[in-house]
């Protein structure tokens, strides 16, 4: 498979999509996002999901919540700049 930019990639590792909504770019199963939608997600909020992600382990409701939250935030970070370049 190869990715648009050319890159070879090894599709066994390829279990997700990324996250945006509209993008269906395959991604290595422990990213959230393709590496272009990733960097748009302000710098604070990488580090909220990266913390919440790596919490989950503790199967705890609470972290879940956590995770998902952050994902949401960052997924909306990621919306709201594709709108403001639109604009
Ligand atoms: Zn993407």
């Amino acid at each position: 498979m190869n990715t648009p930019t050319g890159f070879r990639v090894n599709t066994k590792l390829l279990t997700n999509l990324c996250a945006v909504d509209g993008c269906g770019l395959a991604v290595p199963k422990t990213l959230l996002m393709c590496g272009n939608h990733w960097v748009q997600v302000p710098a604070p909020l990488q580090r909220r999901v990266l913390t919440t992600y790596h919490a989950l382990p503790s199967k705890n409701l609470a972290a879940v919540a956590a995770y998902r939250q952050a994902v949401e935030l960052a997924k909306q970070a990621v919306q709201a700049k594709a709108q403001r370049a639109a604009a």
